[in-house]
């Protein structure tokens, strides 16, 4: 079909503001799904999608979509994420499109990501629909969305599209403004091959699948070509389009959206946001990459069995091909042994691919505490960068220590302004302004970003019984009074265990985290001390008590299958433990300082 009658697009919302919903009931219209695959958010693919029910993958799917008038159009959907820790996702998905839809759930109104993603799609220079979603709900006020819009970005509300996503109202006039608003692609067919790379897997047959949008020219099978920033060559084995399942076609004229196998088995030559071209042809220029996604929160990832290295740094390759924003380096710890350094974006993500390595590759893992990076400046005057707190130097090497910070935006209603204020106190914030729209207020702040890392989202939506929303970004660095807290077991110390902290903070830390260690220790023998201490000096203590002899007698009299029972109970357990001296410490007692009392 020529150009002129494709439409790229993505849905871009806040979180649970009905994105895949209304995916589906597009797929459904426009026939792509068969009664067989007729199930809910058909565009969440991963396991781990549809058991949290939460969008991580920006996934393509092509539609064919038929007007009253009998013109026919192709359409490319990018389904895209909605969590904030997802927005580079939701970039790279924007490059391959000319507009969006911009939903807004009619019950919730603009919400902290609804008003990122809208600007990432005006920075991109996209035209965006906005359409206010769950207009079924009793609660909707459509009209009040819709006037949101337009007072907080611009939008004019007299341009909103009224939908449900559940009932399919408004799907038509959906798919109309999509023809008539979104501009069709640009480019020449003829020209010198242009495709962008925005998205890959690897195909255990085929090696790694690229997603590409093409910009100028034709992609097609047995053509020779190159990748412009690796310099790599390949010949075409296969181009195709998404079902959302990938189909085989004949060629990719500029202004399609689809996949290439090209026999690329190294997976470090196929770099999302490099330039596809043809190698006796190329292109002038090669589209501007993506900034790379620079990961801000680190934690350590070890298998529970040493045997696993090679298997964990193989699953990890694999996994960064499927999500460029996550980095690794190797990394040893004396507790641990042999294991990786993770950057994350994060720490939604940080979970997601701990369980994805471990649900995908068949792993078992230990993470470490997350932290961010600090810069540390030393008595000798050299600076360094550290996102491991194992490697922080003692305090008197340090003349100041600067971490991260950010500006944190926070969208909620006015009652509860007092509270959410009172915890930003807590977490170190200072005020920037606060903005009143409608019955609605924004509140801007400077925060440690260590100090929103664990708890604070929960913390803000239980306070404001999830009405409040936020979104941040990263500002630079500032000066503050942080100690290295290190946790001793059974009186030696354990390097992956240390933490970093404000000093304000750190009596109250150190307790929670021994206490919560205490806790999850399994009993030996003998009593095991967990203390906190800063710089030699015990803060906090705490005893994991030693079996009472009584206990194990219990157990080793009884019946027999009781007796088995218990000793599977162990196994499992085992699993996600790693044997420290004579103790084996659980995961839980390393994630320690994210529990929540
Ligand atoms: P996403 O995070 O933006 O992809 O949102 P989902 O499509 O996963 O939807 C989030 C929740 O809202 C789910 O429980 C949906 O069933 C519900 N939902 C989505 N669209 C509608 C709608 O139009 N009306 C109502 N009442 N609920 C909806
Ligand atoms: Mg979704």
């Amino acid at each position: 079909r020529p150009p002129t009658q494709v439409r790229n697009f993505s849905i871009i919302a806040h979180v649970d503001h009905g994105k895949s919903t209304l995916a589906d009931r597009i797929l459904e219209r426009l026939g792509a799904m068969g009664e067989r695959d007729k199930r809910d958010q058909t565009l969440d693919t991963l396991e781990l999608e549809r058991e949290r029910g939460i969008t991580i993958k920006s996934t393509p799917v092509r539609l064919s979509y038929t007007r009253d008038n009998g013109e026919v159009y192709t359409f490319n959907l990018i389904d895209t994420p909605g969590h904030v820790d997802f927005n580079y996702e939701v970039s790279r998905s924007l490059a391959a499109c000319e507009g969006v839809l911009l939903l807004v759930d009619a019950s919730q109104g603009v919400e902290a990501q609804t008003i990122v993603n809208a600007y990432l799609a005006i920075d991109s220079n996209l035209e965006i629909v906005p359409v206010i979603n769950k207009i079924d709900l009793p609660a909707a006020d459509p009209e009040g969305a819709a006037q949101e819009l337009e007072d907080v970005i611009g939008i004019p509300a007299k341009d909103a599209v009224f939908a449900s996503g559940k009932s399919g109202l408004g799907i038509p006039e959906i798919l109309e403004a999509i023809v008539e608003r979104i501009p069709p692609p640009p480019g020449d067919p003829e020209a010198p091959l242009k495709a962008l790379i925005f998205d890959s897997f690897y195909d255990a047959y085929q090696g790694v699948i690229l997603f590409v949008r093409v910009l100028e020219g034709t992609l097609k099978p047995k053509q020779p070509i190159m990748l412009f920033n690796s310099g790599k060559t390949f010949d075409v084995d296969r181009v195709g389009t998404f079902t959302p399942g990938l189909v085989v076609g004949e060629s990719l004229p500029a202004g399609s959206v689809g996949w290439i196998a090209a026999g690329i088995r190294d997976i470090h030559d196929a770099q999302v946001g490099d330039t596809i071209t043809q190698k006796d042809r190329p292109t002038p220029e090669p589209f501007p990459g993506f900034k790379p996604a620079q990961p801000v929160v680190f934690s350590g990832l070890y298998p529970t069995s040493t045997e696993d290295y090679r298997k964990l740094r193989d699953a990890l390759e694999k996994l960064k091909l499927n999500d460029a924003a996550f980095n690794f380096e190797p990394e040893t710890s004396e507790a641990l042994g042999f294991g990786f350094r993770c950057g994350f974006l994060g720490l939604l993500h940080a979970e997601i691919i701990q369980e994805r390595l471990e649900r995908e590759y068949d792993l078992d893992l230990i993470a470490t505490a997350p932290a961010v990076v600090y810069r540390v400046t030393l008595t000798n005057g050299d600076v360094f960068e550290t996102q491991n707190p194992a490697e922080f130097p003692t305090r008197d090497r340090i003349t100041s220590v600067e971490e991260p910070y950010i500006k944190l935006s926070i969208m909620l209603p006015e009652d509860y302004v007092g509270p959410v204020m009172q915890l930003l106190q807590e977490r170190r914030g200072s005020m920037i302004t606060m903005n009143y729209v409608g019955k609605r207020v924004e509140l801007l702040y400077e925060v440690p970003f260590a100090e929103i890392l664990y708890d604070f989202h929960d913390r803000l939506k239980s306070i404001s019984r999830g009405y409040a929303s936020m979104d941040y970004e990263q500002i630079g660095y500032r000066e503050g009074d942080l100690r290295k807290v290190d946790i001793q077991v059974n009186n030696e110390v354990v390097d992956a265990l240390a933490v970093i902290v404000h000093e304000d903070k750190a009596y109250s830390l150190g307790r929670k985290i021994v206490d919560k260690m205490a806790e999850v220790i399994p009993r030996q023998m003998f009593p095991v001390p967990v203390q906190a201490t800063i710089g030699g000096k015990i803060i906090a203590r705490a005893t994991v008590k030693a079996y009472r002899k009584d206990v194990l007698a219990k157990c080793y009299g009884g019946d027999i299958s009781r007796k088995k029972k218990l000793l599977e109970k162990q196994k499992k357990g085992r699993a996600r433990m790693k044997q420290i001296g004579t103790v084996e410490v659980p995961q839980e007692a390393f994630l320690a300082v994210l529990s929540t009392e």
